[in-house]
């Protein structure tokens, strides 16, 4: 164990410090406080370019004083010093200023006289259109208190100044200072390393000892990355070796076999198929029914572009496996998704398929299956919403095994939902699914059933060695052929504003040629948020903080209302459609949609995910901007499923040139899902990334950027590999086996450390 990294603090730095420290920042012990890593490092000789400082949020910077007035205040008693601070020189085209102002500022009247290189701590606002900081803390760089005299001059002007993240009450120098002290005080040789030898060696990493010290006081900008890489790769391989063990965990486990039948239901269902699979679902579904005949569980994510056709993918996955004797359970993230998928698979298994309740085809003597060919399988669907006497049917369907096939919502993790032979799992849209959930799902199973998840969000690869790093990846990268394909094209009202009419004599047009309009609105009503799912790309804080003044955003009450009255729209049956619609009213309108008794919908981003109306073949997207690019690609790919070309306008009132506009531009530009997400990501920040795939795990990254480091998580990859074939229980290597302990499960550290 690493007796020295889990020691109280104060055995290390006193009481005052340590209590200063567990109090301001939280963190109680010698590694906690080691691992509070600098944010960044200043460069003593540059200025911070101050256009660049972030908006209230502590922050350091080094300026230079430009003047310093002090005057007495007229509406209360004391003193009031402003300094006018520069970045001048610091590369900056235009030179930023910012006003600091002290009250009752002795030492800033004295000391920040111009021309003198200051660093200060503090909150950053904008105050009547200009920067700010009112009374920040400071130190005279021309005069550290701490090193003037200890350090030759020269290589002081080299020192990179460590930059923590700070609070009100600690600044990054207090918080240096005392990290400092601990350096001096700690036993190095009490630190175990968490890489082995060989990759350290490989490598040529510093000691742990020396990269702790050298991250925290560097006297060179080599040292801090040389010790940056080294906690950067030890991050990645303790996050890969935790995967690598789950995976091997996994593997490990016994799983039912679940071998094809040469005259079941999937040959049934492949000589019924109206078209032919494509390349790739042609080779996923070998691979997957390879795994399903495994005694080992499959886990596998399939990634496909939206269209590419992955439910018939699974669906043949779940065949092979009621053919074998086992259930399958889909998995979907709504209750209108659910509700299609249960349609649109017993539309496609045809006489293959059978109702629970009312008897499908099969029961009913329709055009059906020979004499000796397999019975068919029964199809339930099992949601929150439906009525009760359904859903304890449902439940008795699953919990006996008269139903093959069992379709729901987060019903299916209910404790009350059973299965009599759960045999694979589909999870559709894992975006929305935490790895939680899927063990939920799992634990209902006698041995772990397969498990497959499919994404029509494309996850750049790095992503998906993190984030899924327990499963293996497949993918679908072609659409089956005769798709059309979809134009995308920015209507800026803005610019254009007699667009607007125009997109509705549009519409009319579609539907006069008997197909189908979306309209897509960012809200319900006048009163809310719409239907955003947490966890989707929506656009950042800063990019919506860039707007200004609110403004009035399309609802769909509104539209709905405003189309009513549209003359190129009269006699069309318009119906809404958001997620705070009775369900029975949403899965009816959803119906009256799928067969064309509804000409447009007026809908939230309920439609986001997977609903598939061949006939619909113009999207409108208003006020588009409110949307990310991967929520707007998914969106438009309901349109032009059906062989019909599809058409996308995304609807902007922003002038041309904002930033959020870039987003639609992307979009428009291309039809390439992985081309767009890594945009996406670029747009986005890493916390974001990992917090919307992760959903409710943490996302605890330090040094790692998922998009930056490929290579060194690829590398980590293939050590962690290694290292789990060679050492399943990581033997000899506790400090590591430690460290992924600690990741794994951070609460239950710290609750031992007090216990
Ligand atoms: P997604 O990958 O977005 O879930 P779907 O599975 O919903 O895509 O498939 C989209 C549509 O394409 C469905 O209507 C499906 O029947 C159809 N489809 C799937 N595979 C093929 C194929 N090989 N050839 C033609 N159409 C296909
Ligand atoms: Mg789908």
């Amino acid at each position: 164990m690493n007796t020295e990294l889990h020691l109280p603090l104060e055995r290390r730095i006193g009481k005052r410090s340590a209590s200063v420290i567990g109090k301001h920042l939280g963190l109680d012990t010698v590694g906690e406080l080691l691992n509070y890593f600098p944010r960044r490092y200043l460069n003593r000789g540059e200025l911070t370019p101050i256009s660049k400082l972030p908006l209230d949020e502590e922050a350091t910077l080094i300026a230079r004083v430009l003047s310093n007035s002090t005057r007495q205040m007229r509406a209360r008693r004391g003193s009031l010093t402003d300094v006018v601070v520069s970045d001048e020189a610091s590369g900056e085209q235009i030179p930023g200023t910012l006003k600091i102002s002290f009250f009752n500022g002795f030492r800033a009247r004295t000391e920040l006289q111009p021309g003198r290189r200051v660093m200060f701590s503090g909150k950053v606002s904008r105050y009547a259109g200009s920067l700010g900081m009112t009374n920040p803390d400071f130190v005279l760089l021309d005069e550290d208190p701490e090193l003037a005299g200890s350090v030759d001059p020269e290589k002081l002007a080299a020192m990179p100044i460590p930059v923590y993240p700070a609070t009100a009450k600690l600044t990054s120098w207090s918080i240096h200072k005392v990290i400092t002290t601990l350096l001096d005080t700690i036993d190095m040789d009490g630190i175990e390393d968490p890489l082995p030898a060989d990759i350290a060696a490989r490598e040529k990493f510093l000691g742990i000892g020396e990269a702790y010290r050298l991250i925290h006081s560097p006297e060179t900008a080599a040292d801090w990355q040389r010790a940056r890489d080294r906690f950067r790769y030890q991050e990645a391989l303790v996050l890969q070796t935790a995967l690598a063990r789950r995976r091997a965990q996994l593997a490990a486990e016994e799983a039912t076999a679940r071998r094809p039948v040469p005259a079941g239901l999937l040959a049934s269902f492949d000589r019924q198929l109206p078209f032919t699979l494509t390349a790739g679902q042609a080779a996923v579904g070998k691979t997957l029914s390879h795994e399903l005949a495994q005694d080992s569980p499959m886990n596998r994510l399939l990634q496909g572009e939206v269209g590419s056709g992955k439910t018939i993918v699974a669906l043949r996955a779940m065949l092979q496996v009621v053919d074998a004797g086992g259930q399958a359970a889909l998995l979907a993230p709504t209750e209108v998704l659910a509700a299609q998928h249960f349609d649109s698979i017993r539309r496609t298994l045809g006489p293959l398929a059978r109702d629970g309740l009312f008897g499908g085809a099969g029961m009913l003597g329709g055009p059906g299956l020979s004499e000796s060919g397999p019975g068919p399988v029964q199809v339930t669907l099992l949601t929150g919403s439906m009525p009760l006497a359904a859903r304890k049917q449902a439940m008795l369907d699953a919990a006996s095994g008269n139903a093959g096939i069992v379709i729901g919502t987060h019903a299916l993790l209910s404790d009350k939902t059973s299965f009599q032979d759960l045999g694979l799992i589909v999870v559709d849209e894992q975006h929305r699914f935490g790895v939680e959930q899927r063990d939920a799902l799992r634990a209902k199973a006698n041995r772990p059933p397969h498990l497959l998840v499919m994404t029509a969000t494309p996850i750049p690869r790095t992503v998906a060695m993190t984030v899924f790093g327990d499963l293996e990846t497949s993918v679908l990268d072609e659409l089956p052929a005769g798709r059309a394909p979809i134009s995308t094209h920015v209507v800026g009202l803005a610019e254009n504003p007699g667009w607007a009419a125009r997109i509705w004599k549009r519409s009319r047009e579609e539907i006069d040629a008997g197909h189908q309009v979306y309209v897509v609105c960012p809200k319900i009503g006048d009163d809310d948020d719409g239907d955003f799912s947490p966890g989707e790309a929506e656009p950042s804080d800063a990019e919506l903080s860039e707007e200004g003044p609110a403004r009035e955003l399309a609802s769909v009450t509104a539209v709905v209302e405003t189309l009513s009255q549209e003359p190129a729209l009269r006699g069309v049956r318009v119906a809404p459609l958001h997620g705070r619609q009775d369900p029975v009213l949403k899965s009816e309108t959803m119906a009256s949609f799928t067969a064309n008794q509804t000409q447009l919908l007026v809908s939230t981003t309920v439609i986001e995910v997977g609903v598939d109306v061949h006939n619909a073949t113009l999207m409108v997207i208003l006020d588009a901007d409110r949307f990310g690019i991967s929520q707007l690609h998914q969106l438009r790919g309901r349109v032009g499923r059906g062989g019909l070309p599809g058409t996308c306008l995304l609807v902007t009132t922003l002038e041309p040139g904002h930033p959020s506009r870039r987003r639609l531009d992307a979009v428009a530009s291309t039809t390439d899902g992985f081309e767009l997400s890594q945009e996406d990501l670029k747009l986005r920040r890493e916390g974001d990334i990992l917090g919307a795939s992760q959903s409710g795990g943490r996302s605890t990254l330090k040094l790692l950027r998922v998009l930056e480091h490929e290579d060194v998580i690829a590398r980590a990859r293939t050590d962690a590999q290694r290292l789990v074939a060679n050492y399943p229980g990581l033997e000899g290597q506790q400090a590591l086996a430690a460290a992924i302990d600690e990741y794994l499960n951070p609460e239950k550290e710290a609750f031992l450390e007090r216990g």
